[in-house]
């Protein structure tokens, strides 16, 4: 079973994530696995290079911020590359549930899993909440960077209760102390 993690920047995914870790639980984040394939395979890099240029790497290594100002002006070239390495991570999610069967589920990490339509790869989904201010300033402590530039970045994803409406599961993150709680709970549910 693969059990999606999702929730807007600053809610507290990777902190939730590390708790269901603790439990046991084995945990595969889309974005460290784009990253692997993009570094790592030869296919996907040959590919790359072809959609945005030599530049894309430098000893071989992702230029991210070449590609960062390529993509995230151009909608089109940003769906090419997501088809290049969208259906690869994919892939490896299904190996990676399918090595880890003997465990009950798999928790997949993804902060845009709706926005990228991939709640078909997931039997349940949990959505982790945060009030949006409490979101603002978490991310404008961890990155120090302005509020603008969370905004900035948040308008690239779904509003929370957006994401809400398709959740099976809810964890609000609201800095209180009953967030492990919160995920044994679910944890609970899943497995029972
Ligand atoms: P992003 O989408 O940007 O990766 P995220 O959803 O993974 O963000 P986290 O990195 O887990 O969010 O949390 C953002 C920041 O808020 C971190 O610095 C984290 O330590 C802090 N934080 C998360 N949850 C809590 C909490 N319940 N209490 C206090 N601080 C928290």
């Amino acid at each position: 079973m693969v059990v999606g993690l999702t929730g807007g920047i600053g809610s507290g995914k990777t902190t939730v994530l590390n708790l269901f870790k603790e439990l046991g639980v084995p945990v595969f984040i889309a974005d460290v696995e784009a990253k692997k394939l993009m570094n790592g395979s030869t296919e996907i890099k040959k590919r790359i290079v072809a959609l945005l240029g030599q530049e894309a790497y430098v000893d071989g290594i992702l230029n991210r911020p070449y590609i960062a100002s390529k993509v995230f002006k151009d909608r089109l070239l940003l769906s090419k590359l997501n088809a290049i390495v969208h259906p690869q991570v994919h892939k490896a999610l299904n190996s990676f549930a399918e090595t880890h069967t003997h465990h009950n589920y798999v928790l997949y990490e993804s902060a845009i899993l709706f926005e990228n339509k991939n709640e078909h790869l997931c039997d349940k989904v949990i959505v982790v909440t945060a009030p949006l201010e409490v979101r603002i300033q978490r991310v404008v402590k961890r990155d120090q960077v302005k509020e603008s530039e969370v905004l900035l970045r948040m308008e690239h994803q779904w509003s929370q209760e957006k994401k809400v409406e398709k959740a099976d599961f809810i964890i609000e993150n609201d800095d209180d102390a009953g967030l492990q709680k919160k995920v044994i709970a679910i944890h609970k549910k899943i497995t029972s």
